[in-house]
């Protein structure tokens, strides 16, 4: 290679150092948008860029438990998002930073900063992480896929610790409102206790940082102080408990707390992205006692409740924006609220910034990678080999012209998740099903839409077909 050549290589290197850390900037700048202060100082304030190998960028973070929330909770955005500012890079590696001292002893995990507390600021301060003022029944959206759920919340915020609710166990998919529901709960306490008495001490913490205050006890030797701590609340509210799933040493500690608080008549609030019955590496005598008060899920959205939420959200900033901006959005980011949260902040944020009216073209210009990263998810082909595995069938008969209800049904569902969970168009969709009219399409996904709201079997298997496909 001719020293010219080395130095045209060089300067189309994307992966320099100084290029990589003005991308993170932007990034970093965008997920601050999307998610929002407090989870943003949470999680992702810590990273620290690495370098490329290859088309591998790797990111660190100062502790394992970091490392596996920011991997769970955000990896995919983060691959997505690096992808679409720098196309070298394919993909995201997170790790920690190896160094002696945090390979043996990691750091302590960012405790959320402290919001400012509204008036009725629930007791027990020392062991209740931020609680985001913005999550209150009053900003919860309620819809079908909701409703049981928040139901359950309200009646404990109102009668904590009353038969059959305790413990409330709350689980569902990312993003899908288990934190807010929690700390809706937290701020309505105090406000439900009666005047006389004083508000409820309320403890909140997600199952990490609950492992981690405790490993921590152990270490400075205070554990004793900290069980009795715990033991005194009259609120014990445990967030993403999967994540104690393998830590046996802090499971066993929770058990103990969990039948010392309900056995004193305290309520216990947790939540997981599992059923307990669904829960792997969870002691069986744990599973039982979870499970031995009420148990409810927080369902995938539908397009109406996104609908809903985006209007709700959309009214409270006082942004104008479309309705079709919103259907668009509604129709295309169906995995988590958060993510559709982040989108409309995205273009709320730019409107804002650049003082220009939102527009559909503009909205799907900001959004493209966003929208495109939803688009990678799922093909037809998928849909159509799940919903036949699921419902028994041939994946030929798929795609026949047999009419017959065992095999149109099926036909239908995975023509409905087509529609739902793809940006394919109805003739496309169609096409895909053995040439089928795009009116075929759109009678099979109106007569789905429709079912789902009378046949409860029927919408259980939409419901599980589509969270196996977008897991
Ligand atoms: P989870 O804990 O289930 O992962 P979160 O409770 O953190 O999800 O919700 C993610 C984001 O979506 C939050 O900003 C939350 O306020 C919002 N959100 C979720 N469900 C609703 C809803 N029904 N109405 C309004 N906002 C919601
Ligand atoms: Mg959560």
């Amino acid at each position: 290679m001719t020293a010219e050549a080395r130095q045209a290589a060089a300067d189309a290197d994307t992966t320099d150092a100084t290029t990589l850390a003005t991308q993170w900037g932007r990034i970093s700048a965008r997920l601050h948008t999307e998610l929002g202060e407090a989870d943003y100082r949470s999680w992702l304030h810590q990273t620290r860029i690495g370098g490329c190998d290859g088309d591998e960028l790797t990111l660190f973070l100062p502790t394992r438990f970091l490392r596996d929330w920011v991997r769970g909770q955000h990896g995919p955005r983060l691959t997505a998002a690096w992808r679409a500012e720098n196309p070298a890079i394919r993909h995201v590696a997170l790790r920690t930073e190896t160094t002696p001292a945090t390979a043996t002893a990691p750091a302590p995990v960012a405790m959320p900063a402290a919001v400012a507390a509204p008036e009725s600021a629930p007791r027990a301060p020392e062991l209740t992480g931020a609680l985001d003022p913005r999550f209150t029944f009053a900003n919860f959206v309620v819809g079908k896929p909701n409703e049981f759920a928040y139901a359950c919340a309200r009646r404990v915020a109102t009668q904590p610790a009353c038969q059959g609710f305790n413990p409330l166990f709350l689980y569902g998919g990312v993003g899908l409102g288990k934190t807010h529901l929690m700390h809706a709960i937290a701020w309505d306490l105090p406000a439900s206790a009666p005047e006389a008495t004083r508000p409820p001490a309320v403890a909140y913490m997600s199952a990490e940082i609950f492992m981690h205050r405790f490993i921590g006890a152990l270490r400075s030797q205070s554990a004793i102080e900290f069980k009795d701590q715990l033991r005194g609340v009259d609120v014990l509210m445990i967030d993403d408990l999967q994540f104690l799933v393998g830590k046996d040493g802090t499971q066993e500690e929770f058990f103990h707390t969990f039948n010392a608080l309900v056995e004193s008549g305290k309520q216990i609030v947790v939540s997981a992205d599992k059923s307990p019955s669904d829960m792997p590496g969870i002691e069986q005598r744990l599973r039982t006692r979870l499970s031995c008060g009420m148990v409810a899920d927080l369902h995938a959205t539908t397009y109406e409740l996104r609908l809903s939420i985006l209007e709700a959200k959309t009214a409270q900033s006082g942004v104008d924006i479309p309705d079709k901006v919103l259907a668009l959005l509604a129709h295309k980011i169906t995995t988590s609220v958060r993510e559709l949260e982040g989108a409309l902040n995205r273009l709320i944020a730019e409107a804002g910034l650049f003082g220009r009216p939102i527009t559909l073209e503009g909205a799907q210009t900001i959004l493209q990678d966003l929208l495109r990263a939803h688009d990678r998810r799922v093909t037809i082909d998928e849909i159509q080999r799940k919903v036949a595995e699921h419902y028994n069938i041939r994946l030929s008969e798929m795609l026949s012209p047999r009419r017959a209800r065992s095999v149109a049904r099926p036909r239908q569902v995975a023509m409905y998740l087509a529609k739902q969970l793809t940006s394919r168009s109805l003739p496309e969709i169609g096409g895909k099903f053995g040439g089928r009219d795009h009116t075929t399409v759109l009678h099979a996904v109106k007569q789905v839409r429709d079912l789902i709201t009378k046949d409860v079997t029927l919408a259980e298997d939409v419901d599980l077909l589509r969270r196996m496909l977008e897991s």
